[in-house]
């Protein structure tokens, strides 16, 4: 999701008034030193693809993932008591490869609206950062170095989806007043509670992929862009039948 929309791309780090807005074939660079400064007091957002490829990194369901390591007033990627992310291993990030798309264009934002238009800006960085900025390149190239491409293919997909049921429930809800209530409760995530419930649980792909593959008969797929695949067709088909499109 890459706070897509949001305000606070990368908590912690929000963007200054004054930043200003660039797209893909405006001048930036930028040079990691691997300070690891950046990695500490940050509240790193997490879409369901970020936690798919994080949950396989480590070997997990997306459910087991979102149980250990997941911020559950977040979605944020959790961190140590000393404000680091509980990824960084001596100044290294412990899941380079997987690490989720806020990681990856920062230190720049990423916003998307509703009509697919997609701007930059720069974040407020780390005081002591040692890393290197310039306008050596563009955005674009630099976005093609940290791998983007597949975190953004899934998070615009997963973005439409989310207009849509926002757009469903403002359907609903007034007409079904009982939903709104029902829904709140479900918002809200019990600090006593175990496992990862109300939104959480639509977070957990490898869950709701689980029971659509039940429903419909069809076995569960294994690899990322299969599930991802399968849990946007299990969203699309609730949106489609029970989400209030239909009504
Ligand atoms: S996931 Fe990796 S890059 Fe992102 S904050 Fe954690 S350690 Fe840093």
């Amino acid at each position: 999701m890459n706070g897509a929309g949001t305000a606070d791309p990368v908590g912690g780090a929000a963007t200054p008034p004054d930043a200003p807005t660039w797209r893909r074939d405006d001048a930036f660079s930028y040079q990691c030193r691997a300070c690891g400064r950046c990695c500490h007091h940050k509240r790193i957002p997490l879409g369901p693809y970020d936690i798919l490829r994080l949950a396989r990194h480590l070997g997990l369901k997306t459910g087991e993932f979102l149980r250990r390591h997941v911020e559950r007033d977040g979605p944020w990627l959790s961190a140590t008591p000393d404000g680091a992310c509980m990824f960084l291993d001596a100044g290294r990030c412990a899941v380079h490869a997987d690490r989720p798309l806020a990681c990856r264009v920062y230190p720049l934002g990423r916003w998307v609206t509703a009509s697919g238009e997609e701007t930059f800006r720069e974040l407020r960085p780390h005081p002591q950062t040692e890393g290197r900025y310039g306008r050596d390149g563009t955005v674009a190239q630099y976005l093609e170095r940290q791998g983007v491409a597949p975190y953004v293919a899934a998070a615009d997909r997963l973005q439409a989806l989310f207009y849509r049921l926002l757009d469903a429930l403002q359907g609903v809800l007034p007409r079904r007043p009982e939903l709104r209530a029902a829904a709140e409760a479900a918002l809200l995530i019990p600090a006593d509670s175990d496992g990862p419930p109300g939104f959480m649980e639509w977070l957990d792909a490898d869950g709701v992929v689980a029971r659509y593959c039940v429903d419909m008969g069809r076995a569960v797929p294994e690899t990322v862009e299969a599930v991802l695949q399968a849990y946007i067709e299990a969203i699309d088909t609730w949106l489609k039948t029970t989400g209030g499109e239909a009504a």
